[in-house]
C-alpha cells in the first residue's frame, strides 16, 4: 500500500557465471551456450560461429534427455547440436568449464558483463556502448542517457534511451546500496506512515539516513513502537522480517529497501537517537568526554546542554573532531535551500540539455531565483555537440536579448569548458574573455594515473580563465571512482589561483566529497553548489548539493550559488581584476 515510484517485480536473469558451483544439467548448460554466443557478437567475433552457437543454447534447451547422461559418441547426431557443439558440451561435462567462454569473460570488463543484465540492451547494443562510447559500467552508461548522449549513436533513438534508462534504474535498485536521492522520498512516505499510523508514539529517523550520506544501505529509524506491533503490521503488509530482536527489528519490502528501527521506550529515546545517530568514531570520542556526567535528558539539545557541548547537527556527527570545535564555541550556521539564489552550471539545448536557453531562464524566474549561469559543452565535447566559436557568438546574442527583456534576471555568460589531455582549455584565450565565467571540467580520457590527473587540472587552475573548478575527480557513485588526484594539493592551487571548488549536486556526483569542503574553507577556497542541470527538473538536484554541503559544514557567505546577482556580479569583476584578465 505504501510502494511509491518504485517498480514492483524484480526478475532479471542473473549471469551464471558468477555461480561458482558445479552446474550440468541442460539448463546450465545451455546458458553457458547462449553467454558465449553473446559475448562472441559483443567482441565483433564471427557472427557465423556466434550464430550456431546460440541455436545450440535453444536446442539444448529443448532436448528430452539430460546431456549428462547422453552418450558420448550419440551428442553430435542430437538436434541442433553438431560436432563442434558437441565437442564443447563434453567439455563442460568433463571440466565444469568452456575455456572458450572463459577467455572471452576475462577480455571484458566486469561492467560491460552486467550491462547483460540491463533489458533491452542486445550485444550489438553492448558492442556500441562499450566500444564507440568508451562506456564501462551501468551507472556511467546511465548518467550518458540522462545527458541525452546515446541518441548520437547509430541504433539508439529517444525511445531507446529512455527504455535503457528505466531498465538501469531499474536493475539499480536491486542492489544493495542506494544513493540518497534514489530513497528519500520511499523514506518520507514511510516515515510518514508510520507517524499516522501511531500518532502517540515517538518515531524518529535515525543512522546514516539521518546524517544525509550521499550512499546509504538501510533507512533507520528509532522509536517506541512495540516490537511485535511493528512486526505485525510489515507482515500485513507482505515485508520480509529479517531480523527481529529486542532492540532491532529490520525488514524488506517489495522495494527492496533495507528498512531498520532502534527500539527503545520514551524515556531513553533522546539517548538512543543519540546513539544511533552518531558515526561510530564519533560516538567513541563523545562517550570518553561525558564519562562520569550525568547523561540524562528528554531531547537531544538536552544531551549536549548536559555535556556542556554546543549543539551539533545530526549531518555533522561524523568526524570526532567536531565534538572540540562544539565544545570552544557555537558552530556558524550551515546553509540551507533557501540560501541558494541562482542556478550555476546548466546545459541547454545549444549543446545536450533538453530545454531552450528561454525555458531554462524562466523556470529560473519562476522559482524566484535571481540569475542563471549558462554553460553549454566546449567544442571539444562533441558527444555532447559542444559550442564552437560561432556558435558561441550567437548563443552571447541571444543572451543579450534575454537579459534586456528579463531585468533584472540575468543570464550569466559561461561555459563547461572541456580540460583538455595536455591541461589547456578547449578555446582560445579571445573566446574564452568573451564569458563571465568559464567551469573548467575533464570529460575526456578519465582513466588516468593520479601524476597525469594533476598535471591536467594544475595546468587547468592556474588558467586564469578558470573561475571553477567542475566536478573534481569525475567519480560517479556507486558505478565509477573517479581518477585518482591530491585532494590538499589542489585545494591550495585553487587558493592560489581564485578558484572556486564545485560542489557537483547531481546526486550520483556529489564531486568534491563533502569530506573535503572543511579543508577548502580553512585555506580560504570558495565552493559553488551547482546542479549540473540538463533540463529545468535538473535545478532540483541543487538540494542534494545542499545536503552534501551542510554535512562539510559550507557557509552561504563561501558558496557562489547564494551569492545574489550583484554579489556575483561584483566577485566576477574583482576576480577579473586580479588575475589581470
Ligand atoms: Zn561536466
Ligand atoms: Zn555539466
Amino acid at each position: 500500500m505504501f510502494r511509491i515510484n518504485l517498480t514492483l517485480f524484480f526478475y532479471l536473469p542473473i549471469i551464471l557465471i558468477f555461480n561458482s558451483f558445479f552446474m550440468t544439467d541442460n539448463y546450465a548448460i545451455a546458458d553457458q551456450f547462449s553467454l558465449l554466443s553473446k559475448l562472441m557478437d559483443i567482441h565483433g567475433e564471427n557472427s557465423f560461429r556466434s550464430k550456431s552457437y546460440s541455436i545450440a543454447a535453444y536446442s539444448i534447451e529443448q532436448l528430452p534427455v539430460q546431456l549428462a547422461e547422453t552418450p558420448r559418441e550419440k551428442m553430435a547426431a542430437l538436434k541442433g547440436i553438431g560436432d563442434s557443439t558437441a565437442k564443447k558440451i563434453i567439455e563442460i561435462l568433463d571440466t565444469g568449464k568452456l575455456i572458450a567462454l572463459e577467455e572471452l569473460i576475462s577480455k571484458t570488463p566486469p561492467g560491460v558483463l552486467e550491462m547483460m543484465n540491463i533489458k533491452g540492451l542486445g550485444p550489438k547494443k553492448i558492442a556500441t556502448i562499450w566500444k564507440e562510447m568508451e562506456i564501462e559500467s551501468i551507472g556511467e552508461l546511465l548518467y550518458a542517457c540522462q545527458e541525452n548522449r546515446l541518441l548520437l549513436f547509430k541504433g539508439f533513438g529517444a525511445k531507446t534511451q529512455q527504455n535503457v534508462m528505466d531498465s538501469i534504474e531499474f536493475y539499480l535498485r536491486h542492489q544493495d546500496h542506494f544513493l540518497y536521492a534514489e530513497i528519500c522520498a520511499y523514506a518520507e512516505v514511510m516515515d510518514q506512515l508510520l507517524k499516522k499510523s501511531w500518532p502517540e508514539e515517538k518515531i524518529s529517523f535515525t543512522s546514516a539516513y539521518r546524517r544525509q550520506l550521499p550512499v546509504l544501505e538501510k533507512i533507520s529509524w528509532v522509536t517506541t513502537i512495540e516490537k511485535k506491533i511493528l512486526v505485525q503490521f510489515f507482515t500485513e503488509h507482505s515485508y520480509q522480517i529479517i531480523t527481529a530482536e529486542n532492540e532491532t527489528i529490520q525488514c524488506k519490502g517489495p522495494e527492496n529497501i533495507l528498512l531498520e528501527f532502534y527500539l527503545t521506550d520514551k524515556q531513553n529515546f533522546a539517548k538512543k537517537l543519540f546513539d544511533t545517530t552518531a558515526e561510530a568514531s564519533f560516538l567513541v570520542k563523545w562517550n570518553l568526554d561525558t564519562l562520569g556526567k550525568n547523561m540524562e535528558a528528554d531531547t537531544e539539545d538536552g544531551l549536549f546542554d548536559a555535556a556542556g557541548i554546543h549543539f551539533i547537527p545530526a549531518y555533522r556527527r561524523e568526524n570526532p573532531a567536531i565534538i572540540d570545535l562544539a565544545r570552544k564555541g557555537p558552530l556558524a550556521q550551515t546553509l540551507s535551500d533557501a540560501d541558494i539564489k541562482g542556478i550555476i552550471h546548466s546545459h541547454s539545448n545549444w549543446s545536450d540539455g533538453s530545454h531552450t536557453l528561454e525555458e531554462m531562464s524562466r523556470v529560473c524566474m519562476e522559482k524566484g531565483l535571481e540569475y542563471l549561469v549558462i554553460s553549454d559543452h566546449s567544442k571539444s565535447a562533441f558527444y555532447a555537440s559542444g559550442l564552437s566559436e560561432e556558435r558561441i557568438k550567437e548563443q552571447h546574442k541571444l543572451i543579450d536579448r534575454l537579459n534586456l527583456q528579463n531585468q533584472p534576471f540575468r543570464i550569466f555568460k559561461s561555459i563547461e569548458c572541456d580540460i583538455l589531455n595536455d591541461g589547456t582549455l578547449d578555446y582560445s584565450d579571445d573566446i574564452l574573455s568573451t564569458f563571465d565565467l568559464v567551469i573548467a571540467s575533464v570529460h575526456s580520457n578519465l582513466k588516468m594515473s593520479e601524476e597525469k590527473a594533476m598535471a591536467r587540472l594544475m595546468k587547468a587552475i592556474q588558467n586564469p580563465y578558470a573561475t571553477i573548478l567542475g566536478h573534481m575527480t569525475g567519480r560517479l557513485l556507486l558505478s565509477r571512482p573517479g581518477y585518482p588526484v591530491d585532494h590538499s594539493a589542489i585545494i591550495d592551487a585553487c587558493a592560489a589561483n581564485q578558484v572556486a571548488i564545485e560542489i557537483n549536486a547531481h546526486p550520483r556526483r556529489l564531486d568534491i566529497d563533502w569530506q573535503w569542503i572543511p579543508e577548502a574553507l580553512e585555506k580560504g577556497v570558495m565552493l559553488s553548489i551547482n546542479p549540473d542541470a540538463h533540463s529545468t527538473e535538473g535545478y532540483n538536484d541543487t538540494h542534494f548539493g545542499v545536503l552534501a554541503a551542510q554535512k562539510g559544514g559550507l557557509i552561504k557567505e563561501k558558496n557562489l550559488s547564494s551569492f545574489s546577482r550583484t554579489q556575483l556580479e561584483n566577485y566576477l569583476e574583482q576576480r577579473k581584476h586580479s588575475r589581470k584578465i
